[in-house]
């Protein structure tokens, strides 16, 4: 018997008693849909996405064809704009919470930004290796039949769009996480989860306050940690959950736990409000997009590219994005003062801090990207999300400000009021 197969980073091997790795020794086993044929490159990329003939029906679940309301067509809050884009740049910051009432654009903003993602890998192969893995841990961090594709020189993976991927509050948790398949007469095998087909791309939970706590645990949980494993009949596997998480809440429509909005890196409010100008450009907007969205995101088409390379240089710059120690003692000296008391406040203010350097092109965290980033980052995080401490904001903000401004005192214009240009 062969030695068992390297499985890929982050993954659990199966037991070497266990059918699926017993079959994988055997020909005509369950080892999936290797692409042996392709006659086009639509034909490998339908493959790849689980599309035509081959489908999995599972595997399709959530993936929308829907054109997305452009990014760059947003009107409202800047800060909305400013914590997706963050989030966009910085994906391992740790989601975005809009907060505000229906109507305001919540989803919309969501779904826009998926416009301006940098195109997802997306594995080949049911193991889900990928050319990271084996940049990471080499040819032994991925399956055989991928290590002898990646030494001949093949790819094994597609570049895909990255996709939007509602989390429906009435999934349940074999959806959500992953199951294992055990068909009659046919070894038993894995079948992915919501959280980790969304691997990558963005996560969208529409109205927290809507989502069962077992669905809303598991799924926060695993999108911060990155992978989660799942647990069925004595046998187990880890998958990956890098999602860019978004969701939305209305404290009027339900107040959320504090467990819950703390787990959001950035929170936007989507109520500040819009100057009448503002309003008419949304009106002719929204008419332009519901009476041809294709024609109406083709008119951003060009704008939105720009912004999408942006996007990613900024992304591969913000691993050199570094930040003083006296500044993040100074940063530290703030959140103390608001008598902020989880560590994640500083580090979601300083990373997103990082990321709004990156975004600028700059390699040197400074002061006016703590300034920027501070309301974001800081606000929502004493007590539970409710109508009230929506209404207390701009008191909470002013003592924010005041700190901010006792650090790194500015003699230049403040930050001009939501809703100016
Ligand atoms: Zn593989």
């Amino acid at each position: 018997m062969s030695p068992t197969p390297p499985v890929p980073e982050g993954w659990e091997p199966l037991p070497d008693d266990h059918p699926l790795v017993r079959s994988r020794h055997r020909a005509g086993g369950p080892e999936p849909e290797l692409i042996t044929s392709v006659r086009s490159l639509k034909d490998l990329v339908d493959r790849a996405l689980g599309r035509g003939p081959h489908a999995r029906p599972e595997e399709d679940a959530g993936l929308a064809q829907v054109v997305a309301y452009p990014f760059l067509a947003l009107v409202g809050p800047r800060e909305v704009r400013l914590a997706l884009l963050l989030a966009a740049v910085h994906p391992g910051l740790g989601g975005v919470l809009l907060v505000g009432p229906p109507g305001t654009g919540k989803s919309t903003a969501a779904r826009a930004v998926t416009d301006i993602l940098p195109p997802v890998p997306r594995s080949l192969c049911y193991y889900g290796c990928l050319p990271e893995d084996v940049a990471r841990g080499g040819l032994g961090a991925v399956c055989e039949d991928c290590a002898r594709k990646y030494q001949a020189g093949q790819p094994l993976a597609v570049e895909d769009q990255a996709r939007l991927y509602e989390l429906p509050p009435t999934i349940d948790l074999d959806a959500l996480l992953g199951h294992l398949e055990e068909p009659p007469g046919r070894p038993p095998r894995w079948r992915k989860g919501l959280l980790a087909q969304a691997d990558r791309h963005v996560l969208y939970l529409d109205e927290l306050g809507r989502y069962p706590p077992a669905v809303l645990d598991a799924a926060l949980e695993a999108v911060q940690r990155g992978y989660y494993s799942v647990h069925r009949g004595g046998l187990s596997i880890t998958y990956r959950s890098r999602a860019l998480l978004i969701a939305s809440a209305d404290p009027d429509y339900a107040a959320v736990p504090l467990r819950y909005v703390e787990r959001f890196a950035l929170r936007a409010l989507t109520t500040h409000g819009l100057t009448p100008e503002e309003r008419k450009a949304l009106y002719w907007a929204r008419r332009a997009w519901h009476d041809d969205p294709g024609a109406f995101a083709a008119d951003y088409r060009a704008e939105t590219q720009a912004l999408q390379n942006e996007v990613r240089m900024a992304r591969e710059l913000l691993p050199q994005v570094r930040v003083d120690d006296a500044l993040v003692e100074q940063a530290l000296a703030v959140v103390a003062e608001l008598g902020l008391p989880s560590a994640r406040a500083e580090y979601a203010w300083l990373e997103a801090a990082r990321a709004h350097a990156a975004a600028a092109g700059r390699v040197h965290v400074t002061p006016d990207d703590l300034r920027a980033t501070a309301a974001l980052a800081l606000r929502f995080r004493q007590g539970d999300l409710t109508p009230q401490q929506v209404a207390q904001t701009q008191a909470a903000e002013a003592r924010l400000q005041q700190a901010l401004q006792a650090r790194w005192p500015t003699t230049a214009a403040p930050v001009p009021p939501e809703g100016s240009p």
